[in-house]
């Protein structure tokens, strides 16, 4: 048997004023055929499992390129194009083929494709025919397109958000592409459409108790796989939104019921999902009102892992109006200050401009003396099992704030970012943090204080505002009732609510 692995992914915010280009994947990540590195990142841990699997079957595991982009703007063509055929061009070669695995990510949108990844399945089928098992594994915050469900047969995405369980989920997609290709099992795709968008951390309840308990239904017979699609709010296409997906074996009614029915359970928890977000001077008062330290503050919507620059300064505008020391930020993206600061050296003061500038409402740019405190070239930080870079990044004091400056746009995901940048994150009072929830899994076993800081921008975060133009469905909270359960008698309701996918 031969079984073909590549991953092409990234994350797509339409309202982004930061365009994404072929440098864009190269600075992220790019691996040619044969040259992943042995850690996954996260949209490629499939090549990993691959790799353990695949050749002690005594099958063929054919190599092609790995790329992912730090979410951003909208792709320009030729970049998505030229990827796209890039791995085509290695799936022709590697013909024939039983299995192709992909790590997709799900919320790529490029100019002239509002579903980048409905387009690369559909020409991969195109080129290996019906027969050959195509599965991907999928970021939950991605746009779940019947296009893709048509194309594909196996498509499982993350269950946790923060997404600690990458790699398992990897394992399940391979597990599943080998038994499919053996013909021991034919997964079936039901797909309900819970006509909703939120934000669904499983890090907490409800969404807590949901997970554990989709993972206790998958150990039921004829039972494969169920999924969450979050949805992803910054993607203005026609399918955003949330969707609950199962996958049996071949038993369509059992997983059109489960999807329909968990997807129900789940758009009942509309509303009650998030942590509470504070404005930002409730949110510093309350933080610097706790004797512990560090508190970890999360400047949630300026969240480069959601598409927007990540070089907002409005929070550290307001630390300074409050001559707060004793703070450490991470970070705020702006290559050309990075530039300047590793031009005059560890040690030196120099009068900078820095932060603010990528978009109206990113806080507007800081004019300061600072000192360059400390100087690191290709500096990373860890996700889990994932290095992250944060390319040439510097530590700059201000009024006694550390703040790190990078040149790769990145979220914060773990205290390394700090401590790689030479500051010691535990003796810091306040951690501001870039991260909507990533950050969560390992800020959250240095300190049990987590403050949430919704500055209102520059991520557009309230569907209600965010004037889609390509989005017609209904959903919740643009639309009140999508389901239209008010105008339903109680015994009616099971018979038509919602909408049940079996493309
Ligand atoms: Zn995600």
């Amino acid at each position: 048997m031969r079984v073909f692995v590549a991953s092409l992914a990234t994350e797509t915010n339409t309202f982004s004023p930061v365009p994404t280009d072929l440098e864009s994947f190269k600075e992220s990540f790019y691996a040619p055929p044969g040259e992943h590195p042995a850690t996954p990142t996260l949209c490629s841990a499939t090549h990993i499992i691959c790799r353990e699997r695949i050749p002690e079957l005594g099958w063929t595991l054919i190599e092609g390129t790995a790329t992912w982009a730090e979410p951003g703007g909208l792709i320009n063509r030729q970049t998505y194009e030229l990827l796209r055929d890039e791995i085509l061009d290695q799936i022709r070669a590697a013909l024939p083929l039983d299995g192709i695995v992909l790590g997709l990510h799900g919320a790529m949108v490029a100019q002239g494709y509002d579903d980048c990844e409905g387009d690369f399945l559909t020409k991969i089928r195109e080129i290996v025919g019906p027969k050959v098992i195509i599965s991907a594994e999928l970021d939950p915050h991605s746009h779940l397109t019947p296009l893709r469900v048509k194309q594909a047969n196996v498509l499982i995405a993350f269950k946790e958000f923060p997404h600690t369980d990458f790699v398992d989920r990897a394992r399940e997609v391979v597990e599943i592409t080998i038994a499919s290709i053996r013909g021991e099992v034919t997964p079936i795709i039901s797909v309900f459409d819970c006509r909703m968008i939120e934000i669904l951390p499983t890090s907490r309840e409800p969404m807590r108790t949901f997970v554990d308990k989709i993972q206790t239904i998958e150990q039921q017979e004829n039972v494969l796989s169920i999924s969450v699609i979050h949805g992803f709010m910054a993607g203005d296409v026609p399918e955003m939104g949330t969707k609950l997906m199962v996958i049996t074996d071949n038993d369509q009614p059992l997983g059109d019921e489960l999807a329909k029915s968990l997807g129900m359970e789940l758009f009942s928890f509309r509303g009650n999902t998030r942590p509470p977000y504070l404005t930002p001077d409730q949110g510093l008062t309350l933080a610097l009102r706790v004797p512990e330290r560090p508190v970890i503050v999360a400047d949630i919507w300026d969240n480069p892992g959601g598409g927007v620059a990540g070089d907002s300064t409005i929070i550290l505008k307001k630390l300074l109006l409050l001559k707060q020391q004793n703070v450490a930020i991470g970070t705020i993206w702006d290559p050309i200050a990075v530039k300047f600061c590793i031009a005059a050296g560890e040690g030196s003061h120099i009068q900078l401009r820095f932060g603010g500038k990528s978009c109206a409402t990113a806080g507007g740019p800081v004019d300061a003396l600072i000192k360059v405190k400390k100087v690191v070239r290709k500096a990373v930080q860890s996700f889990g099992e994932s290095v992250v870079p944060l390319g040439d990044a510097v530590c700059i004091e201000l009024a006694g704030i550390d703040i790190i400056l990078n040149s790769n746009r990145s979220q914060a995901f773990s205290p390394d970012l700090f401590s790689n940048l030479g500051i010691n994150p535990l003796e810091k009072q306040l951690l501001v943090v870039k991260s909507t929830n990533h950050f969560y899994g390992a800020f959250s076993k240095i300190s049990e204080n987590i403050i949430y800081i919704d500055c209102g921008a520059p991520y557009p975060s309230d569907p209600i505002t965010n004037n889609y133009k390509k989005l017609i469905r209904p959903i919740w909270p643009i639309v009140a009732d999508p389901h239209g359960l008010e105008h339903q008698t109680a015994a009616a309701k099971d018979t038509v609510i919602g909408d049940t996918n079996h493309e």
